[in-house]
C-alpha cells in the first residue's frame, strides 16, 4: 500500500505565483493547499498539517520568516519542510531565514526546474524523517509499539476516558522464568519467544487496543473503554492461550507461561502513570504468589473474607443491577442554578451530594456539600453558578451495570458516590450508605423467609436494621432536643441566637434522620421518594415551627 500524497502549502500574497506553483506542485504529485497570507497559513498548518510549506517572505500580515518561526514552535505530528522565497538577495537574508528555521531558500523569480529540484531535496529529507519516526515508534524485534509510543497513546486515551466517562484499563504482561529460556536455549531462542508472545498478544486484542513492548520480556496492553472485569476476562483468556500453545523454536517446542497484573482507572487514579504503577504492583504480586496467573490491583486490597465463597459479595449481589440497588433521584441540580439554591436543596433533602445536569438533563458533574462549603466564605457565593463549583470527574455507571462492580469500586476508592445513568441522564445514586442499607434490609428480608439464601448463622450475626425502632429512637431524641432548647432559652437573658441556631440544627439533623430512616423501610421507587420528599418538607416545617414556638414563648 503506497502512502497518500504529501500536502504542500503555498503561501504568497501574489495570486499569479499561487496559480503557477499550484500547477507545478500538483504535477510533482503533491496535494496542494493555498494561503494568501501568513495568518491564513497558520490556520491551515494547525488544521491540515502540511508536510511542505513554500512561503513568500514579504507579505502584508505575517511575513514568511515569522511564519517559519511560528511553525517551529508548534507540536505537529511530523516534520514540516519549509522553503522561503524572496526577491531579497545577500547572505544576511539567507542567514536570517535559515535561523528562523527555514530548510531552504530560493530567489524570486523562480524557475520550474529549480523548484522541482528543490522539491526532490525536500522529499529526501521528509522520507528520512518518516523512516526515523517509524523506527522510534515501533520496536524492531517484536514490531510492537515502543514504550514511548504507548505513553503518548495512553495520554490521549486517558483524556478521552475523562471527557466521556469511559472506563480504561491496562494490563502488564511478563514472561515467567524467561532467563531460563535464554540460559537453556540461547539468546536467539529467547528473542523468538518474545516475538511469538508479541504476535499472540497482538492477535488477541481489538483494533482500538494497543499492545506495546515495555521492556525486555515485558509487555503493556492498553484497553480503552474496558473496565477491570472485562480486562480480567481478556487477560485470563490470553493467559490460558499462551499456556496451552507451545512456542516452536526450530525443532524444539517450548511451553511458556506469563503473569499479568491489571488495573482500571478509578476516580482517585491521578495520572496514567499511576494506573501503570498499579498494574505493575498487581504483576509483582502475581509473580510472588506463584506466576502463571492474572491479578487485578483491586483484588490486592480485598480481604480474604470477601473472596471466600461463604461470604462473597458475588453471592450477595448475584444478578442484581445498579438500578435495583440505587436510591432513585427525584430531581438533580442544574448547572446554571446557583449555589444558594443547591445548598437549600441539600439541607432540605439531607443529601451529601447530587448530580448536576445540563439543560437537556444530561449528566455534567456532581456537587457535594463540601464543594458548596468551599466557597461559602467568598462574597456573592450564593449567586455563583453550580457549574463553577461542581466536580466534573463523576463516576457513573449504566443502570444495568452489575451491582457487584459498584460495590467493589466503592470499597476501594475514597470517592463516596456513583451516579447511575440511563442514556446519559442520571436516574439514581449509589453510595456506601445505600449499599449498607440495602445489605441490612436484604438480610432482614431473608431472615423472614425460610428459604434463605444465606446461612442462618450469617444472618444472625449481623445487626439487623429495624426501621420502626430507629424511627422511635430518633423521635425520642427529637423531643429531648426540643426540651433542652426550651430549658436553655428559659435560663438565658438576652443573646440567644447561638443557642437557637445550635438547637435548631440538632433538631433539623434529627428530622432528617427520621426521613432517612423512613426512606429505608422498603425498596424505594421514584413514587415513594416523592412521597418521602413531600414528607421531608412537612417535617422540616414542623421542626421550624417547634423552634419558633419555643423562641416566641
Ligand atoms: P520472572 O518469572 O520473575 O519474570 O523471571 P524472569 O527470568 O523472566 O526474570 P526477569 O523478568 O527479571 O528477566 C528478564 C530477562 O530477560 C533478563 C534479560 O536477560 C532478558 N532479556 C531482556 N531483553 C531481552 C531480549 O530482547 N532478548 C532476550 N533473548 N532476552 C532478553
Ligand atoms: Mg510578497
Ligand atoms: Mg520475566
Ligand atoms: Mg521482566
Amino acid at each position: 500500500m503506497s502512502a497518500p500524497p504529501r500536502i504542500a502549502l503555498v503561501v504568497d500574497d501574489d495570486p499569479a505565483i499561487l496559480r503557477l506553483l499550484r500547477v507545478w506542485l500538483s504535477g510533482a504529485g503533491y496535494t496542494v493547499m493555498i494561503a494568501e497570507g501568513g495568518r491564513q497559513a497558520m490556520e491551515i498548518v494547525e488544521l491540515h498539517h502540511p508536510h511542505l510549506v513554500i512561503s513568500d517572505w514579504e507579505m502584508p500580515d505575517v511575513n514568511g520568516v515569522d511564519l517559519c518561526r511560528w511553525i517551529r514552535h508548534q507540536t505537529l505530528p511530523h516534520y514540516v519542510y519549509i522553503l522561503i522565497q524572496t526577491v531579497r538577495s545577500g547572505s544576511d537574508s539567507v542567514v536570517s531565514a535559515l535561523e528562523a528555521g527555514a530548510d531552504d531558500f530560493v530567489q524570486k523569480p523562480v524557475s520550474k526546474p529549480e523548484i522541482l529540484a528543490r522539491l526532490r531535496s525536500a522529499d529526501r529529507v521528509l522520507d528520512l524523517e518518516a523512516k526515523l519516526q517509524t523506527l522510534a515508534k515501533t520496536d524492531p524485534l517484536s514490531g510492537l509499539a515502543t514504550r514511548r509510543t504507548f505513553q503518548d497513546h495512553l495520554q490521549r486515551e486517558w483524556r478521552r476516558a475523562q471527557r466521556h466517562f469511559f472506563p480504561i484499563s491496562c494490563v502488564m504482561v511478563d514472561i515467567d522464568f524467561f532467563k531460563r529460556i535464554n540460559d537453556t536455549y540461547g539468546h536467539p531462542a529467547g528473542d523468538e519467544a518474545i516475538k511469538q508472545v508479541a504476535q499472540l498478544l497482538e492477535k488477541s486484542v481489538r483494533g482500538s487496543d494497543l499492545v506495546s513492548r515495555f521492556g525486555g520480556e515485558e509487555f503493556c496492553v492498553l484497553l480503552p473503554e474496558t473496565d477491570e472485569l472485562q480486562a480480567m476476562i481478556w487477560a485470563e483468556r490470553t493467559r490460558k492461550q499462551i499456556e496451552s500453545q507451545p512456542i516452536k523454536i526450530g525443532k524444539t517446542e517450548l511451553n511458556i507461561t506469563v503473569s499479568m497484573g491489571l488495573a482500571q482507572r478509578m476516580a482517585d487514579t491521578k495520572s496514567p502513570e499511576d494506573m501503570i504503577e498499579m498494574s505493575d504492583q498487581a504483576l509483582l504480586v502475581a509473580k510472588n504468589s506463584g506466576r502463571n496467573r492474572v491479578l487485578s490491583y483491586a483484588s490486592l486490597s480485598r480481604s480474604p473474607a470477601e473472596d471466600s465463597s461463604e461470604f462473597s459479595p458475588e453471592r450477595l449481589f448475584r444478578g442484581l443491577k445498579a438500578s435495583e440497588v440505587m436510591t432513585s433521584l427525584v430531581t438533580g441540580l442544574r448547572a446554571d442554578e446557583n449555589v444558594r439554591s443547591a445548598v437549600q436543596f441539600f439541607l432540605r433533602f439531607r443529601i451529601g451530594s447530587a448530580p448536576v445536569v445540563d439543560a437537556d438533563g444530561r449528566l455534567v458533574g456532581i456537587l457535594s456539600e463540601k464543594d458548596a462549603m468551599s466557597i461559602m466564605l467568598l462574597p456573592n457565593w450564593g449567586q455563583t453558578p453550580v457549574r463553577e463549583v461542581m466536580k466534573t470527574n463523576v463516576v457513573c455507571y449504566e443502570e444495568d451495570t452489575p451491582a457487584i462492580r459498584i460495590y467493589e469500586f466503592l470499597c476501594r476508592v475514597s470517592i463516596r458516590t456513583a451516579v447511575i445513568v440511563s442514556d446519559g441522564k442520571p436516574i439514581g445514586l449509589i453510595n456506601r450508605g445505600t449499599l449498607l442499607r440495602w445489605f441490612a434490609n436484604n438480610l432482614a428480608c431473608h431472615r423472614k423467609h425460610e428459604h434463605s439464601e444465606f446461612t442462618p448463622d450469617l444472618a444472625d450475626d449481623l445487626p439487623i436494621f429495624d426501621a420502626r425502632q430507629e424511627l422511635q429512637a430518633t423521635s425520642r431524641a427529637l423531643l429531648d432536643a426540643a426540651q433542652r432548647l426550651n430549658d436553655q432559652l428559659e435560663e438565658l437573658d438576652q443573646d440567644f441566637t447561638g443557642t437557637v441556631i445550635g438547637g435548631a440544627s440538632r433538631i433539623q439533623e434529627l428530622v432528617n434522620d427520621l426521613l432517612t430512616n423512613c426512606n429505608d423501610v422498603g425498596p424505594a421507587t421514584r413514587k415513594d421518594d416523592q412521597q418521602v420528599h413531600g414528607l421531608a418538607g412537612l417535617l422540616e416545617a414542623m421542626g421550624s415551627a417547634l423552634v419558633s414556638e419555643q423562641v416566641n414563648s
